[in-house]
């Protein structure tokens, strides 16, 4: 019997069980680092001899993994074998498509202090924040299991006299899942598993600093039952082989996440018809962030402080979700500023594989180099009052650091620097700081902290973004509960993890006979 979604609780670590688990599973998965992944196309393993690494960001020079890299000749196998697929994959009863996702989830379940350790030590992500993560993944592939069981339900359609009139969702064709490396297993399964379920296979190409937790999705979905063809994973630069897989004339569908840069770019490339396409291809595109907190004067300042010193650095400030603004009511920001500035120093940075290490290293050198760089502009665009340092040069380490006195129109107030770094601007009064909240390109979280309940549906009619938080964090959404995606330069409002999903990987039949 399918039971009713629930969202996946998360391990306390504090439990000695866990501690252990993870423990052991950190030593296991780094005896495994010196493996070799091939491509995985149409069921089988595939290699092209031509390798990238992927690296510890905590250590800079330890290789996490080695991967055989796609090119142009292993897409087209890939999308061949995934047409192939189609023909049977597509006339699969969903509620068959849906024990899939139902297997797969529990795979993960049982693998679960594998794949934190996996997490820990390809994407630098602390163990809570691991396991927050893989809980994700799980929850996506419970949620959109139950979610097919519903769309392949009779669908509600007005009666005609005379007539026999049903709708029915059908899937699209294959589709290529572009995720990015900052949620590399649950944005990957989200993505990957609700084309798959709805009917569509799939080509998967993992961001490149994170694949090997794209290729335990593979081993995951094999183990499950997945038939041939239906996920091919394609690891390959985005520079080099994205374009070629978006623009290829037999891509029916494109689910991204990533930077705007890029979504637009791809929007752009799969919005041009190539020789031989019959069709308009649909693109999901789930893009950056410039994320606000607003403080009220009216309001619980600690609080606050907290909400908005874990929305800001948990993971480094490499969630899409996370807070890079705050915008604190004057009659408060001094007191504002020094608490936070007395939490912010507490924070310990360090090698996440060690639990007192609360932040750990951002992705990459280029990662590093460019928030150094953002770092600069800020001290010249308010006055530092935390960190403003790298760490350690052992790994891509940097200090979590605060700018108070920074003007809402300042660079690091409106670009995505996507790290550890928080601007702090002062508003006159509530009306204006939603007007500072509001002043990016962007539009996916933001939150508000006022005891004041006009302020609060002040905030819920014009702070206009895709997930709002009243007096709490504005990071840790729980598939289900806070479907998730954003307004205008942040994506397509997707809501990844809620009841429209699904319609995105499918297009609606009606059929209407004459009786
Ligand atoms: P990114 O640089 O845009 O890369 C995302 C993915 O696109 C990667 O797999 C990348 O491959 C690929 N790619 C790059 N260039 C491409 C091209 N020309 N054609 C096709 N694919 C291409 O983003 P990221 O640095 O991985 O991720 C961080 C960004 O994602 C931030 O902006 C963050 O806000 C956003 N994000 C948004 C959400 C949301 O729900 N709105 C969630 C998470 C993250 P390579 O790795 O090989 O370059």
């Amino acid at each position: 019997m399918i039971t009713e979604y629930k969202p996946t609780t998360y391990l306390d670590f504090s439990q000695p069980a866990n501690k252990q688990g993870i423990e052991d599973a950190l030593k296991l998965v780094e005896s495994q680092f010196s493996r070799e992944y091939p491509l995985f196309i149409n069921g089988k393993d595939v290699k092209t001899g031509d390798l990238f690494k992927s690296y510890n960001p905590c250590e800079k020079t330890q290789v996490v993994g080695a991967f055989h890299k796609a090119g142009k000749k292993e897409v087209d196998l890939a999308m061949d074998a995934a047409w192939r697929a189609f023909a049977s994959w597509k006339n699969v009863d969903p509620r068959e498509r849906a024990i899939v996702l139902f297997k797969a989830a529990e795979i993960m379940r049982r693998r679960r202090f594998e794949l934190n350790a996996w997490m820990v030590l390809e994407a630098s992500k602390n163990w809570n924040e691991a396991d927050g993560e893989v809980a994700e993944a799980i929850d996506f592939l419970d949620f959109y299991g139950r979610e097919m069981l519903r769309y392949s339900e009779r669908q509600p359609i007005t009666p005609i006299a005379g007539e026999y009139n049903e709708l029915v969702y059908i899937p699209l064709g294959v589709g290529v899942v572009i995720p990015p490396w900052n949620f590399p297993l649950a944005i990957l399964t989200g993505m990957a598993s609700a084309a798959i379920v709805t009917g569509n296979p799939v080509l998967l190409k993992p961001a490149s600093d994170t694949p090997v937790l794209g290729y335990k999705l593979v081993e995951i979905m094999q183990e499950a039952g997945l038939p041939d063809g239906v996920l091919n994973y394609i690891p390959g630069s985005g520079g080099v082989i994205g374009d070629y897989l978006v623009a290829h004339p037999k891509t029916r569908f494109i689910a991204f996440t990533g930077s705007m840069e890029v979504g637009l770019h791809l929007n752009q490339l799969a919005a041009t018809p190539q020789k031989g396409q019959i069709w308009v291809k649909r693109v999901v595109a789930e893009m950056g962030g410039k994320d606000a907190i607003v403080v009220d004067d009216d309001t619980d300042v600690a609080a606050a402080v907290e909400g908005v010193a874990l929305s800001a650095f948990g993971f480094q400030g490499q969630k899409c979700s996370a807070c890079s603004r705050a915008i604190v009511h004057e009659k408060i920001y001094d007191e504002f500023v020094q608490r936070l500035a007395e939490r912010v120093r507490k924070i310990t940075v360090g090698p996440v594989k060690n639990p007192a290490n609360w932040m750990g290293a951002v992705m990459s050198g280029s990662a590093h180099e460019k928030i150094m760089q953002y770092i600069e502009i800020g001290k010249k665009e308010g006055k530092l009052v935390a960190g403003g340092e790298a760490g350690p040069d052992a790994g891509y380490f940097i200090q979590p650091t605060v700018f108070k006195d920074v003007p809402a129109n300042a660079k690091i107030s409106c670009e995505e620097i996507f790290g550890p770094v928080l601007a702090v601007t002062k508003a006159r009064d509530f009306a204006e700081a939603i007007k500072f909240a509001n002043a990016t390109d962007f539009g996916l979280t933001g939150a508000v902290y006022t005891r004041d309940r006009f302020k609060l549906e002040k905030a819920k009619r014009e702070f206009h973004c895709g997930n709002l938080y009243l007096n709490r964090k504005c990071t840790g959404a729980l598939v289900g509960a806070h479907p998730f995606g954003g307004f205008n330069m942040s994506g397509t409002d997707s809501k990844a993890g809620g009841r429209d999903y699904l319609g995105l990987f499918l297009q609606a039949k009606v059929m209407s006979e004459k009786l």
